[in-house]
């Protein structure tokens, strides 16, 4: 769940210290941090950054340890697209956001079709660039689970990029990383692409 503000223990030295950061944060802004609308502003700061980032708190590896082998010998691909992926990107603390493209070839056993979800979130809510999020989600199911093969392919846009700097508003970026199959045969990987594709028309 996420934290609330009451979760914070109000004596602790690194939240006061943090709080005051906020305070100092609207001043450099130019606002006035005693103003009765953003007295509440620096606590519901650190609420807020504490929900984005709670990535920090887990290994999301572990979300790939319970599979299943009772699936009669499947092994062709296992594709869990257009998975919201809300992130923050490490260079301007502001978000990047879009989809993720998640499939593997599994060699003997699968995991929960949730859980691929849930390691793409649990590495999401971190401070991330978009190359590195791509490869810790195809590692941690390269690693653990041991499949014939995986890929990842993330499509974000940057807010870094579309709303400041050089301000491209429909820019969108595009990572991946194949293993396995995906990589040696082409026909693994055009299924894969038709699949993504086929599912992002709506002509399932
Ligand atoms: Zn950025």
């Amino acid at each position: 769940m996420a934290p609330d503000v009451n979760d914070f223990d109000p004596k602790d030295p690194k939240y006061l210290a943090a709080l005051s950061h906020v305070r100092g944060l609207l001043e450099f802004i130019g606002e006035d941090p005693g103003r009765e609308g953003l007295q509440e502003t620096p606590a519901r700061v650190l609420a807020a950054m504490q929900e984005h980032f709670v990535g920090y708190n887990e290994d999301p590896r572990e979300h790939l340890l319970k599979t299943f082998e009772e699936v009669e010998g499947y092994d062709e691909v296992v594709l869990v697209s257009d998975i919201d992926v809300h992130s923050h990107c490490e260079h301007h603390l502001v978000p990047f956001v879009g989809k993720a493209h998640v499939a593997y070839i599994p060699r003997g056993r699968v995991v929960g079709l949730s859980k691929l979800a849930r390691v793409v979130e649990g590495y999401a809510k971190r401070l991330q660039v978009q190359e590195k999020l791509t490869m810790q989600i195809a590692n941690a199911i390269e690693e653990v689970l041991e499949p014939n093969g995986v890929a990842v392919i993330l499509q974000c846009q940057h807010f870094c990029m579309c709303h400041r700097g050089i301000h491209k508003p429909n820019a969108w970026t595009t990572t991946s990383k194949l293993t396995g199959a995906f990589l040696k045969n082409p026909s693994s990987r055009l299924e894969l692409f038709q699949l993504i594709g086929m599912n992002k028309n709506g002509t399932k």
